[in-house]
């Protein structure tokens, strides 16, 4: 059955949930929250908002369950390269943050090869490791899902690798950031094969409108 009304995929709720309907608000789509918790209906276009957790949005968008959607460039970089991936088709100016290294022991760390043999805790191994060979470094990684920023603390690791805005939630830990691995912001994704005839026009429309109060 071909659908009728596009799909975005956004985050239900968190650090890009508000920001996201802030900008299909912007953009002039009237969102109708109404009594459905997984799908919000757009009253002035045929769009559908599919609310999940933003780790899930690229395969949902990578596998056509959703057109389109809004994801953090962090999230869609650490995606396993071998599966296929959903396109970039622009940043978004909000979300920005940066994946670090972090430390207890600045004045130990005169760059990348500082990491060499060490222990470093993340939530972001592919992005790590990609970083890592790319600077030949050689260091063990521990994949935590959350509260990075205590392994070193723990002597889980000894230095960490997480993503900061504020850099707060690592001074409070005792860390000091030493090496941008990637700076992050939120950016539309889209399916990676045409979409079907109906669709294509409406994520055309939406893409132009979003690009008018993005570029701003
Ligand atoms: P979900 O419940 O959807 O899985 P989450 O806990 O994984 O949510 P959030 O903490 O809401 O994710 O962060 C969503 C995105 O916000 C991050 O992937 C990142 O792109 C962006 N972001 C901006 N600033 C920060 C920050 N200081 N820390 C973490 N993420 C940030
Ligand atoms: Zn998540």
């Amino acid at each position: 059955m071909t659908r009728e009304r596009l799909r975005l995929a956004l985050q239900k709720s968190g650090r890009l949930a508000d920001a996201s309907l802030d900008l299909l608000r912007s953009a002039g789509l009237s969102v109708n929250k109404g009594a459905n918790d997984l799908l919000y209906r757009i009253d002035n276009a045929p769009i559908d908002v599919l609310r999940v957790r933003d780790d899930d949005i690229p395969t949902l968008v990578a596998d056509g369950v959703a057109d389109l959607g809004v994801v953090g460039l962090n999230v869609l970089e650490e995606r396993d390269s071998a599966a296929r991936a959903p396109e970039e088709i622009m940043r978004l100016g909000f979300g920005r943050c940066a994946l670090k290294i972090a430390t207890p022991d600045k004045a130990a760390y005169e760059g990348p090869y500082a990491l060499d043999g060490v222990r470093i805790a993340t939530s972001y191994p592919h992005i790590l490791s990609r970083f890592l060979d790319a600077h030949g470094v050689k260091a063990e990684i521990v994949h935590m899902h959350g509260a990075v920023e205590v392994a070193p603390r723990l002597g889980l690791a000894q230095v960490v690798c997480d993503l900061v805005s504020t850099g707060a939630t690592l001074e409070a830990n005792g860390l000091k950031p030493v090496q941008t691995v990637m700076e992050s912001e939120a950016v539309l994704i889209r399916a990676p094969r045409p979409l079907p005839a109906a669709l294509a026009p409406v994520a055309e429309r939406f893409v132009e409108r979003v690009r008018g109060v993005t570029a701003s």
